[in-house]
């Protein structure tokens, strides 16, 4: 298939260079010139693995090329939409202005025949105005809502646990059906699910799935709540009602919560959404979901100034990880950058590191202090905390750590790190939710 992608982030450069994997002559586009620089020299523009290698395989194989010029897409069949709908500046809703402007210059170089496919994550009912929008050209519209997990990109773009198509109703349907399965050709013959339905459902399924694994993150952060004031333990419960198949141990980490460019916006516009259609109680929990996330953060630097005693006011406080979770480098609303924050703002010296992330998180928070190093980050700290669950962190041997700092002290923002050996190596630790 001749395939676009519109939008070249997270979501798109992996699309794009998956799709070239799979056969595909590809071309992919962006608005961002230096992105577009990036990746038409085989250099991702941001980290996940094992995207450079087919990012780079695909280019030389000549079956994946990246535009800064729209018109290049005239050739395609099938465009895939994958630019950015984050908060917008004023509400908890979507901002769709860069959907609507990506349909806006894509119509001028559509072809009868033609498939757009949506792939954002959008409130429900747009792909139904979009579909108006792209009916003068001839073309057709449908949504194919995307799953992967940052850090897992490329994997969950070629294989994935479920494909979801959401087509219009009748002939169109069935033409939009055709060209998705021929696009999806490998996975299907693999045997992962395809499941097709109208465009609402599409729409609903992504945002509902977010809604969800945030519930069920949110959910064992409020027992941690209580397991931490009865001096109860909140992994020993996870564990125990985890082993009931019905609820499952997966997502039941407790900890400094969930952030990313996903899960805070998408539940946020849900409710949002859900306020426009006059159900607003329907998913009114999704505000308590949030705010128990949020909470968990102010917990995480509660818990650090308990350890150093009560104030923190010119302690050296060492942060293991800025990204929003490990195998990234995505900054966005992290919860590692929040807890930095909260402590500097309460005069602690904090020094951030990452494996990965630190260019995007100068670039995001400039005025916190930053090590590339996690030697030198710890060096003198008066305490360390585990903020993102990066292997080297939870691997991190407890004696050499405790050879580089001034104290013993660490709090497992992550509850991913051996307590008992931590407490022979003689550190005071912290878990979130523990005794
Ligand atoms: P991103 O910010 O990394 O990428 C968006 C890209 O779109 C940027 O490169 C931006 O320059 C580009 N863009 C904006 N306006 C454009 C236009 N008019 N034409 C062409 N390009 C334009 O965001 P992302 O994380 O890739 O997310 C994209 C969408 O996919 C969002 O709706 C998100 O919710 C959804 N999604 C993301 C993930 C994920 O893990 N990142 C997973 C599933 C769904």
């Amino acid at each position: 298939m001749r395939i676009s992608v519109i939008g070249c982030g997270y979501l798109g450069a992996v699309h794009a260079a998956s799709m070239a994997k799979l056969g595909h002559e590809v071309i992919g586009f962006d608005t961002d010139e230096k992105k577009i620089e990036q990746l038409s020299h085989g250099i991702p523009p941001f980290f996940e693995p094992d995207l450079q290698e087919i990012l780079t395989e695909g280019i030389k194989r000549g079956n994946l090329r990246f535009t800064g010029d729209i018109s290049a897409l005239k050739d395609a069949s099938v465009h895939f939409l994958a630019v950015g709908t984050p908060q917008s500046q004023e509400s908890q809703a979507a901002d769709l202005t860069y959907v609507q402007d990506a349909i806006d210059e894509l119509c001028r170089y559509l072809k009868p025949g033609d498939l757009v496919v949506g792939k954002s994550t959008v409130p429900v009912g747009t792909a139904e105005k979009l579909t108006e929008a792209v009916k003068p050209t001839g073309a057709l519209l449908a949504w194919n809502p995307e799953f992967l997990r940052e850090g897992f990109a490329v994997q969950d773009t070629i294989s994935p646990d479920r494909i979801v198509y959401g087509v219009p109703a009748g002939d169109a349907g069935r033409k939009a059906t055709t060209m998705l399965d021929e696009v999806y050709a490998q996975a299907l013959v693999e045997g992962i699910p395809r499941i097709t339905t109208d465009l609402a459902t599409a729409e609903l399924v992504k945002v509902s799935a977010n809604a969800f694994l945030a519930t069920k993150i949110s959910f064992i952060n409020a027992i941690a709540e209580i397991t931490e004031t009865v001096g109860a333990d909140v992994i020993t419960l996870a564990d125990a009602i985890g082993l009931d198949d019905r609820i499952g141990r997966k997502f039941l980490g407790a900890g400094i919560g969930f952030g990313g460019g996903c899960l805070p916006k998408d539940i946020r516009a849900f409710t949002a959404r859900a306020e426009e259609l006059g159900k607003s109680s329907s998913v009114a929990f999704l505000k308590e979901i949030d705010a128990i996330n949020l909470r968990r953060r102010a917990r995480a630097a509660e818990l650090t100034v308990e350890a150093l005693g009560g104030q923190v006011v010119g302690k050296k406080i060492s942060i293991l990880g800025a990204a929003f979770k490990p195998n990234s480098d995505d900054v966005r609303d992290s919860p590692a950058l929040d807890v930095a924050i909260r402590l500097r703002s309460l005069g602690a010296d904090v020094t951030v590191t990452d494996p990965q992330a630190i260019d995007n998180a100068k670039r995001s928070h400039p005025h916190l202090n930053y090590e590339a190093s996690i030697e030198r980050a710890l060096v003198n700290a008066n305490a360390v905390l585990l903020a993102t669950e990066w292997s080297e962190y939870k691997n991190l041997d407890p004696n050499w750590a405790a050879e580089v700092t001034s104290d013993m002290v660490i709090v497992d923002g992550r509850n991913c790190l051996d307590s008992i050996r931590w407490r022979e190596a003689g550190w005071r630790y912290f878990g979130m939710g523990k005794p």
